[in-house]
């Protein structure tokens, strides 16, 4: 994929970058490594003046910055600017929670004495130089999301950005810098997918994080291992979204066309099966497909907008296949299901809802990349519970139910890095993220984010 801004609104190429050559890069990594033999040895307290620093500027930069994710990946401007907030929030956050995070932790007296230690703690370090191999979908958080914890731990950062967001990653870059970190603790690195794994063989990187596919976790992670290296995976999701008869109906299914078409519906915590129980199925379906059908699809721009193109005419092609696919082997379509005739440019698709998907049909086991819902009918708990799992992925899911014993088989059995009940997934810096099965592995955010790219060391006192 060349490096370049294409708008998605309306498949125009505004501007395109060379790739970094093994010179530029090599600079890159001998800066990361200098900057980080010193960041390192700094303080919680100047880390953290860096980072709100970063913050503040970011919220100053709001407006440009939401207008410039727009331009290259399509999200409506109002969730581009909450996007940035929420951005200075979660850097905030590191700043102010982090060394409670990774301070010392003491095992008990008596274990210390039966070690025949005077003393013990386990002690948290920086690993080191961490490249972090970031999608466009959402283009400044899933960086931030890296790059709070890992500068807050005293990590320094290389980012490989997707190749059609590179003006939000020189940002990126920028930002960092203008906040007053020093030379290489954070760098764009402006390289093509294939010489990802060059740097990551590089004995000066120690660790890796990616959020994107499952081929480009596979082909990050198997580098990594054959380098002994440490990975934090995001990968796809297929969350499911279950509603029992006890929920609350109207309510449960306004919910699920945000949590469904939020961020024109590319989110790997997006909601995507929606698994209804047979009692409310009819009213649930009648609503979220009229939901789904009442949305205002159109330029990104405007603040009437509720769902804007897909970021790739790549990515409205693989929509396309898979609802194609399953229209062919006998789904049956309640809203959608095509490009939009009022919007000929750009890689527009309607809020789509399938039903009568079976599993023939790849979007059954797939990812739905888009603003696609597939509905389904169960007629117990068992079934919704083995419907849930029925999927590759594990990342999030929502129930919604306000019976106990319900509540408690959820959360007994339901393979998923989360359950958010009566209410849709979203991710906050307190909590962890990250999921199971094809979805990945390690978490990001909270406590157990920051630890991730950290080397516990014992430390015993004789
Ligand atoms: P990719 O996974 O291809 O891209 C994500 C990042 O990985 C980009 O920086 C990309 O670089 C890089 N990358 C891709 N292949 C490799 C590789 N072999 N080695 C090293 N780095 C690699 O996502 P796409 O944009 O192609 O989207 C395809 C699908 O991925 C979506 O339909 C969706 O299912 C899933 N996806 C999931 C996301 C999530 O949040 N979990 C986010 C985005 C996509 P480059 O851009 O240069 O190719």
């Amino acid at each position: 994929m060349p490096i370049a801004t294409v708008n998605p609104a309306t498949g125009e190429t505004l501007r395109t970058y060379e790739a970094l050559g093994p010179e530029a890069v090599e600079r890159c990594l001998a800066d990361a490594e200098a900057a980080f033999r010193a960041y390192r040895t700094t303080g919680f307290a100047e880390r953290a003046e860096l980072l709100n620093r970063a913050a503040a500027l970011l919220e100053e930069d709001q407006e440009d910055i939401a207008r410039t994710m727009t331009t290259e990946m399509g999200k409506p401007l109002v969730a581009a600017r909450a996007e940035a907030a929420k951005c200075a929030k979660a850097m905030r956050w590191y700043a102010a929670n982090a060394e409670s995070l990774l301070a010392d932790e003491y095992p008990a007296d008596s274990d210390v004495r039966d070690s025949g230690a005077s003393k013990a703690r386990a002690h948290y370090r920086p690993m080191g130089v961490i490249l972090a191999v970031m999608p466009w979908n959402f283009p400044l958080w899933q960086v931030v999301r890296f790059a709070a914890p890992a500068l807050m731990a005293g990590n320094v950062g290389l980012l490989k950005h997707a190749s059609n967001v590179p003006q939000t990653a020189l940002y990126l870059g920028e930002l960092f810098h203008r906040a007053g970190y020093p030379r290489g603790c954070f760098q764009t690195l402006l390289i093509g997918s294939g010489d990802v794994e060059t740097v990551l063989r590089d004995p000066r990187v120690a660790a890796a994080t990616l959020t994107g596919s499952e081929p480009a976790g596979r082909a990050v992670a198997s580098v990594a291992g054959d380098e002994v290296k440490k990975t934090v995976l995001e990968l796809g999701g297929s969350d499911p979204y279950v509603v029992m008869p006890s929920a609350d109906i109207p309510k449960a299914a306004k919910t699920a066309v945000t949590a469904r078409v939020q961020n024109n519906g590319q989110s790997c915590i997006a909601a995507k099966r929606f698994i209804v129980h047979t009692d409310v199925y009819d009213e649930f379906a009648e609503r979220f497909t009229a939901g789904m059908a009442g949305l205002a699809v159109g330029d990104p721009l405007l603040s009437s907008t509720d769902v804007g193109p897909l970021a790739t005419e790549q990515g409205r092609g693989d929509v396309e296949a898979l609802v194609d696919d399953a229209l062919r082997k006998g789904a049956t379509v309640l809203c959608g299901g095509r490009r939009p005739p009022e919007q000929p440019r750009g890689w527009f698709y309607e809020p789509t809802v399938l039903t009568d998907v079976g599993p023939a049909m790849r979007i059954d086991q797939e990812e739905a990349f888009g603003p696609v819902a597939t509905l389904y009918r169960v007629a117990s708990l068992d079934e919704a519970v083995d419907r849930a799992n029925h999927t590759p992925f594990g990342l999030s899911s929502n129930v919604w139910t306000r019976d106990d014993t319900e509540i408690a088989r959820f959360v007994r059995d339901l393979q998923a890095g989360g359950i958010f009940f009566n209410g849709m997934t979203a991710s906050h810096p307190a909590f962890p993220f990250g999921g199971v099965k094809r979805s990945g592995y390690g978490r990001e955010l909270s406590g157990h984010g920051i630890r991730e790219f950290c080397n516990v060391t014992t430390v015993w006192h004789g």
